[in-house]
C-alpha cells in the first residue's frame, strides 16, 4: 500500500465532498486514513498457511462469537458482528487464536459477508478436518446509514464436509444457536 498515494486520493475525495482539506480538523485526515487502511486491510498480507495444533481428538469443537470487523466491498463501509465456527477435528484441533487469525485474515479486506463465511470455512476445511460449519451475524453500516435504512442483521452460513448433510446441518445449527439471543 502506497501511503503517499492514498493520502493524495483522500485529499481529492475531501475536496469533491465539498470540504477544505487544509482546515485544521482535516489536515491530518489523509494521513490517518492511510495509516488506518494499513491495519483494516491487513488481511491481504496474512500468511496463507495456518498452523495446526495437535491436541486430543473430539467429535465436534465449537468456537462461538468471534468478533470481527470488515469492510463491505460495495460501499467501503464497515460491517461487523460475530462468527461462530463448528468443526469435526479428525485428530487435529485448531487453537482458538488460530481461528481468530483466520477470521481476521479474511475480514480485514474488502469483503461481502457471504464470501467471508465461505473463505473461513474453506480455509479450515482445507486443513483436513472432517467437517466445518461457519455462521456469521453482522450489521452493515451501508444498510443502516443510507438506502433503505434496514437495521436487520444479516446471517450467513457455510457448511463443508460431514456438515453438508441436512441432518448434520440442523444438529450443528442448534448447537451454535443456543445463545442466539446475545446482542452483537
Ligand atoms: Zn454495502
Amino acid at each position: 500500500m502506497d501511503s503517499e498515494r492514498i493520502q493524495n486520493l483522500v485529499r481529492e475525495l475531501i475536496i469533491e465532498i465539498g470540504e477544505d482539506p487544509t482546515r485544521e480538523g482535516l489536515r491530518d485526515t489523509p494521513e490517518r486514513i492511510a495509516k488506518m487502511y494499513r491495519e483494516i486491510f491487513s488481511g491481504y498480507d496474512a500468511p496463507s498457511e495456518l498452523e495446526v495444533q495437535f491436541c486430543e481428538d473430539s467429535d465436534v469443537v465449537v468456537a462461538r462469537d468471534i468478533q470481527f470487523y470488515s469492510m463491505c466491498e460495495h460501499h467501503m463501509m464497515p460491517f461487523y458482528g460475530k462468527i461462530s465456527i463448528a468443526y469435526s477435528p479428525n485428530g487435529r484441533v485448531f487453537g482458538i487464536s488460530k481461528l481468530v487469525r483466520v477470521v481476521e485474515k479474511y475480514a480485514k479486506r474488502l469483503q461481502i459477508q457471504e464470501r467471508l463465511t465461505k473463505n473461513v470455512a474453506d480455509e479450515l476445511y482445507s486443513r483436513g478436518v472432517r467437517g466445518v460449519a461457519v455462521f456469521a451475524d453482522a450489521e452493515h453500516l451501508c444498510m443502516k446509514m443510507r438506502g433503505v435504512r434496514n437495521h436487520a442483521k444479516v446471517t450467513s452460513a457455510a457448511y463443508r464436509g460431514i456438515f453438508e448433510s441436512r441432518e448434520e446441518k440442523d444438529t450443528i445449527l442448534s448447537m451454535i444457536r443456543r445463545r442466539a439471543s446475545d446482542p452483537i
